[in-house]
């Protein structure tokens, strides 16, 4: 790591004052202090929490930790890069201290080091090897309907491998709204599990070809189902030219469709990446409203809890994903909520796994929009 960013790392790490208050939603005498770092909350450690990590980072730059233990590695990685925290301490203290990149950076300079866990790197080989995070040979078909349409729909792994009914609910609305449409006909991995997990250079390939693909399309406007993809495209790609939208900004956009509002109560799950990242709230219930009854939950927007799979968490951490996404559903019931709505692929796939057991319906907004949208 170059000295400069050392040092601003460093400084940026000597303004957390180790107050925790980052780990509470409300901390009003009068309010219910809810929990908001998933990964403290779940393993119950200081070195969980926000200030912890910060800890940890200080003491491999200092060169106080210069041995990885099981402890070390689980602290660091068992954490969703949600946001939570860094949001949280903006609003108390004004200081911009940078998490969850910081965490980022934290486990880049671990992974340079080798300090990895294997569950991650194993997914370095699965994307050599298919182009995928998971490993996998493309089954999902999506055919462009107009190779000169301005409009690309870029798909991401998980829609593709793991919920492919968020994929074919966007693909059928473009069908009904009579839209026409690219998909890109060699789709590789965004990358964003590489840049979450610390392994950037792994990534480079894969945004030097979706970059190329993306240009050879000559589409303006890239849609994306995906919040980590659109992020990723976002914050760790070079500008490309193209507007970059989330699915639920490209209907808002549309105005009025031909929708008939459902009888069903949802309550509306803020994605971290489409929320804390990119700063979309509103688009997403305003789409919501217009296709059912919204429940508001207690932690929303900028203080969501998260679903708990993020940050390749999901990849390595499974119980505490799962464990993450339950009290979310939870909260969803508490608000009087038949279903839980969320704008995420990956979102969508840990909640309704974990909805087995909660009984709770799980959608994407897309599919409630598909649902309703008369052909
Ligand atoms: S990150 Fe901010 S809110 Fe959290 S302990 Fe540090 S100073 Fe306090
Ligand atoms: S990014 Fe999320 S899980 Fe990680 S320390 Fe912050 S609040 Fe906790």
């Amino acid at each position: 790591m170059e000295l400069k960013r050392e040092e601003e790392i460093l400084s940026a790490i000597h303004h957390c004052v180790k107050c925790k208050l980052c780990s509470i939603a409300s901390f009003h005498p009068d309010a219910e202090w809810l929990p908001l770092c998933p990964s403290g909350q779940y393993y119950g450690y200081q070195a969980f929490y926000a200030p912890g990590k910060m800890e940890i980072f200080r003491a491999i730059l200092e060169g106080g930790i210069t041995e990885p233990s099981d402890g070390l590695l689980n602290a660091v990685y068992a954490c969703t890069v949600c946001g939570a925290c860094y949001e949280k301490c903006k609003q108390i203290t004004s200081v911009e201290l940078g998490a969850p990149e910081l965490f980022e950076e934290l486990r880049s300079e671990m992974a340079s080091k080798g300090w990895i866990l294997d569950a991650h790197k194993s997914i370095v080989d699965k994307i050599k090897e298919t182009k995928n995070a998971y490993g996998e040979k493309c089954e999902y078909k999506a055919e462009t309907t107009d190779a000169n349409a301005d409009v690309l729909y870029y798909i991401g792994c998980t829609a593709r491998y793991r919920v492919p009914e968020i994929a074919d609910a966007m693909l059928e609305i473009f069908d009904k709204l009579g839209l026409k449409y690219q998909v890109m006909g060699e789709e590789w991995c965004c990358g964003s599990v590489l840049f979450r997990t610390g392994q950037v250079e792994a990534a480079k390939e894969l945004v030097a070809h979706n970059i190329e693909e993306i240009k050879r399309s000559g589409a303006k406007t890239v849609v994306f189902t995906c919040p980590g993809c659109m992020k990723t495209f976002e914050k760790n790609y070079p500008d490309m030219g193209v507007e970059l939208v989330h699915s639920t900004q490209f209907l808002t956009r549309l105005g009025t469709m031909n929708l008939k509002k459902e009888d069903l109560k949802a309550a509306y799950h803020d994605p971290c990446h489409l929320g804390r990242d990119l700063g979309i709230y509103e688009e997403p219930r305003a789409v919501l409203n217009e296709v059912a009854d919204v429940k508001a939950m207690k932690r929303e927007k900028e203080q969501a809890w998260c679903c708990g799979s993020g940050g390749g968490v999901k990849s390595a951490f499974d119980d505490f994903a799962l464990w993450s996404a339950t009290e979310r559903l939870k909260e969803a019931k508490e608000a009087g909520a038949e279903a839980l709505a969320s704008a995420c692929p990956f979102c969508k796939r840990n909640l309704k796994e974990a909805a087995e057991k909660e009984e709770l319906e799980v959608y994407d907004v897309v599919e409630l929009v598909n649902r309703c949208l008369e052909g």
